[in-house]
Parts: structure tokens; C-alpha cells; sequence
């Protein structure tokens, strides 16, 4: 097993065999495994039937030494990433092995997808604060506990109601900050930060991961309140609160 792309490799010799691969142009002498991905790349040039190419780099009977484990590996990683394109933008290349692999390849993404989405279906991604719960005040409210309106929403429950993370985050911080109360910070993929407020316990800390629907702390009425209750917040930017109510909604929350 042996390859006129030796002369790609970083032991490339001098002399007849470079005449081989006379039709593509020859790389510079190249170290590591990245770099070789990407010369492969360019020597598995797309305009080059992909079945038979990668057929003859493997089979090629050439009494020139044969390419390394990590040359082919190299190669063959960078075959597969060109077919995956290609069979993503309808596959050009109609030879019978390299349509086989093809279809196998989409088969199995589609297998994936649909595993993927039955996930998604079985796991919500974004669950209510509170089970059972009376909506109070609402965002926007003005009122004499609210300065300058007010920034979320309330879900009037008995104290030491379990609360939970409305969707997997990083807890920023957990700890009493003046009219909020027991306040946890979470933050999730997109930024967003989720504030639940007024509780009576925290069971999480700064740093820990939270799944959705985690129970992270217990309602109470510490803070600035009249009586026990979670106090919602939802920030896209730190510095900016919007309505929760919608934006739950939009999440796919029935509230
Ligand atoms: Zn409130």
C-alpha cells in the first residue's frame, strides 16, 4: 500500500515519483497532523472523481513506501468532510460507491436528527419557575415597593415552594441583595439572565450547573415584599429587564 502523495509528505524525496503527482500542484514540506488534513484537502481536489481517488490512495500497488497511519487518517478524515458537503448540497459525485456511502451517511443524520428531536420533545427546555402558583403583580407595574416600575413578574405561592430554573444555566450568584431578597442569578447559553427573588432557601451556589426545571431554592419573603412569593426576572442583557410573561411564552411555556 503506497501513495504518490508521499511526495506531499514532510519525507518527501526528490526525484521520479513526483512526477506522479505532476498534475496538482506539489505542497511544501509540512509537519502536523492539521496541516496534512489540509494539504489532503487540497489534493483530494473536488474535481477529482472522490470514489476512485480515495480507492486508489488505499489500494495503489506502488513499490514507493506506503503514507503513515496518521497520513491516512488525515486523508481520509478530509474525504469524509468534502462527501459530507457534498451530499449536504445535493452530491455531484454519481459513482456508485461514493452515491452508497452517501446515502448511508444521510440515513444515519437523519436517524440522528430525529433521535435528537425526540429529545427535545420527551426534555422540555424551558419549564415554569413554579408549579402551582397566582400571578400578581405584573412587569411594568408602578406602585409604592417599585421605584421605577416594576421589572418582573410575580408568582404568589406558600413559602418554601419549590422554584424552579426555568432552563439549564450557570448559577452567577446566589446571595441576599437588599429589596430583592434571597436573590439567585442564572445565566444561560444565550446570556440571558434568569433572577428568581424573595426566596427562603438556596440550593445552589455560584458556579453550579442547573438543568431545566432543576430545584434550585424555596419561595420566600425575604426582601422587599408583602408577602411570600417568587419574583421573576428575565434579563437578554444584564442592565436590561424584559417581561417575562412573553418572553416564557416564547419559550414555549404555557403561564
Ligand atoms: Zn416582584
Amino acid at each position: 500500500m503506497a501513495a504518490r502523495r508521499r511526495s506531499a509528505g514532510k519525507h518527501r524525496r526528490p526525484g521520479k515519483h513526483r512526477a506522479a503527482s505532476s498534475t496538482h500542484p506539489s505542497p511544501p514540506v509540512l509537519v502536523g497532523t492539521a496541516v496534512l488534513a489540509t494539504a489532503a484537502a487540497a489534493w483530494f481536489s473536488p474535481t477529482t472523481a472522490l470514489g476512485s481517488t480515495r480507492d486508489a490512495a488505499v489500494h495503489r500497488t506502488s513499490p514507493e513506501p506506503g503514507p503513515t497511519p496518521t497520513e491516512l487518517a488525515a486523508a481520509a478524515s478530509a474525504v469524509q468532510a468534502q462527501a459530507a458537503g457534498a451530499a449536504t448540497a445535493g452530491s455531484r459525485f454519481t459513482a456508485p460507491a461514493a452515491k452508497a456511502r452517501s446515502t448511508a451517511r444521510q440515513r444515519a443524520s437523519r436517524s440522528a436528527a430525529r433521535i435528537a428531536l425526540q429529545d427535545a420533545v420527551a426534555t422540555p427546555q424551558w419549564v415554569k419557575p413554579v408549579d402551582r402558583y397566582t400571578l400578581t403583580a405584573h412587569f411594568g407595574e408602578g406602585g409604592g415597593l417599585w421605584s421605577h416600575g416594576h421589572t418582573g413578574q410575580d408568582f404568589a405561592a406558600p413559602t418554601g415552594t419549590p422554584v424552579h430554573a426555568v432552563g439549564a444555566g450557570v448559577v452567577v450568584s446566589a446571595q441576599r441583595d437588599g429589596a430583592y431578597g434571597n436573590k439567585i442569578v442564572l445565566q444561560h447559553a444565550d446570556g440571558t439572565q434568569t433572577w428568581y427573588c424573595h426566596l427562603s432557601a438556596f440550593l445552589v451556589s455560584p458556579g453550579d450547573k442547573v438543568t431545566t426545571g432543576e430545584e434550585i431554592g424555596r419561595v420566600g419573603a425575604t426582601g422587599n415584599t408583602t408577602g411570600p412569593h417568587l419574583h421573576l426576572e428575565v434579563r437578554p442583557t444584564p442592565d436590561q429587564p424584559v417581561d417575562p410573561m412573553p418572553w416564557l411564552r416564547a419559550h414555549g411555556v404555557e403561564v
